[in-house]
């Protein structure tokens, strides 16, 4: 007998939507090349424009703005490789942010983050109005959304201060698109990044949105593809698996206070077994799925270990991606204390999870660690 799994790592990576898996399948099928100017290839580029379409209307943006990539870290990378001379960021970025960032030959601008997991705007006010300093031409690169707290970034105050002074604006938005309502226009941002497989979509797919009117240098040169922005022939199946699963996200807006009342039933009863636990960006605004939390004195790789061999999927507070442990810069940008912060795990939800999932979690956190269970 196979164990039922309980998938509570939706922030790693989401369950293919019904409609994804669809629109793949039927894609597949169309021999033509986008490019083609035959009937073959009208069909292929008819898939990829009726996508380019699903995508925009989940963030509102035109059509126009929207250029498919090879998934979210392209479209981070591409957006820091502007030659910019100044990037103005957070240690809360993800690693597809802040390693382009290091490389890239700007000069890098830290954003402190606060203890409860935000940026304030006045961090980047500091800055830019204390020194005499030229930036040259100057990024602000603020995530809407982080993967692991789920905290959520005052992203369009930041932009309203950046542009008044010249400065423009990226925000990685992997993880709220399609979790809170993101509107390109609203934010008056300048790029957008986000992942197809963060939302239902395949993996191997995402999107930098670009407002209208800028011109970026290409990350990948070569065929006149995405209107000679990105060349490559397209992943005509991945993407029109991510236009489907756009569309399909949109109308989860509505799942939305559901998922919230599970994770407020999982966060209550988690302290009531574990008080001495801690929950990360609990006193801010964050996305509506997901739970960081540590209870001193549990290794968090262990408990990930112990929480798999039960049939739970989580992963550690401090892991790069699911399965990897990497070195938790996020907590330590908060502040965390290094030994609690390598007790933190991730418990993200999804439209998927249930009422079940939340209890085979809740039995297995008990055992594993609540205030009777063992250290682990
Ligand atoms: N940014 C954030 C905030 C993410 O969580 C991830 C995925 N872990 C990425 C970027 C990278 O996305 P992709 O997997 O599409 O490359």
């Amino acid at each position: 007998m196979t164990l039922a799994r309980t998938y509570l790592d939706y922030n790693a990576s989401a369950p293919l939507r019904p409609e994804a898996r669809a629109a793949m399948l039927a894609a597949l099928d169309f021999t033509g090349n986008p490019s083609s100017v035959h009937a073959e290839g009208r069909q292929a580029r008819a898939i990829i424009e009726t996508a380019r379409e699903q995508v925009a209307a989940l963030v509102n943006a035109k059509p126009s703005e929207v250029v498919f990539t090879s998934g979210a870290t392209e479209a981070n990378a591409w957006a820091l490789a502007q030659g910019w001379d100044t990037i103005f960021l957070s240690g809360l970025e993800h690693d597809s942010v802040l390693a382009p960032a290091r490389v890239s030959g700007a000069k890098l601008a830290d954003l402190p983050a606060k203890p409860d997991g935000t940026v304030a705007v006045e961090a980047l006010a500091e800055h830019v109005l204390l020194t005499s300093v030229n930036f040259g031409r100057a990024l602000v690169t603020l995530q809407m959304a982080n993967n692991e707290t789920g905290v959520i970034q005052p992203v369009a105050e930041t932009a309203a201060f950046a542009h008044g002074h010249d400065l423009l604006v990226h925000t990685d938005a992997v993880q709220a698109a399609g979790r809170v309502p993101v509107d390109f226009k609203a934010l008056d941002v300048d790029m957008l990044s986000m992942s197809s497989h963060k939302i239902g979509g395949p993996k191997g797919a995402g999107a930098l949105v670009i407002r209208d009117g800028l011109n970026l240098r290409p990350l990948i040169a070569g065929g006149g593809q995405e209107r000679r922005r990105r060349a490559g022939t397209e992943n005509v199946a991945a993407i029109a698996g991510f236009g489907a699963a756009a569309k399909s996200a949109r109308s989860d807006h509505a799942s939305a206070a559901r998922i919230e009342k599970l994770r407020g039933s999982l966060e209550a009863n988690l302290v009531r077994a574990s008080p001495d636990a801690v929950i990360f960006g609990s006193a801010v605004h964050r996305l509506i799925n997901t739970t960081c939390v540590a209870v001193p004195g549990k290794a968090a790789e262990t408990l990930v270990i112990k929480f798999d061999l039960k049939g739970v999927a989580v992963s550690a507070g401090s892991a790069c991606s699911s399965g990897k442990v990497g070195s938790g810069h996020v907590l330590a940008a908060m502040g965390v204390p290094a030994n609690l912060a390598r007790s933190a795990i991730r418990i993200s939800l999804g439209p998927e999870t249930r009422d079940d999932d939340i209890a085979a979690f809740l039995a297995v956190w008990k055992e594993i660690a609540g205030a009777g269970a063992l250290a682990a």
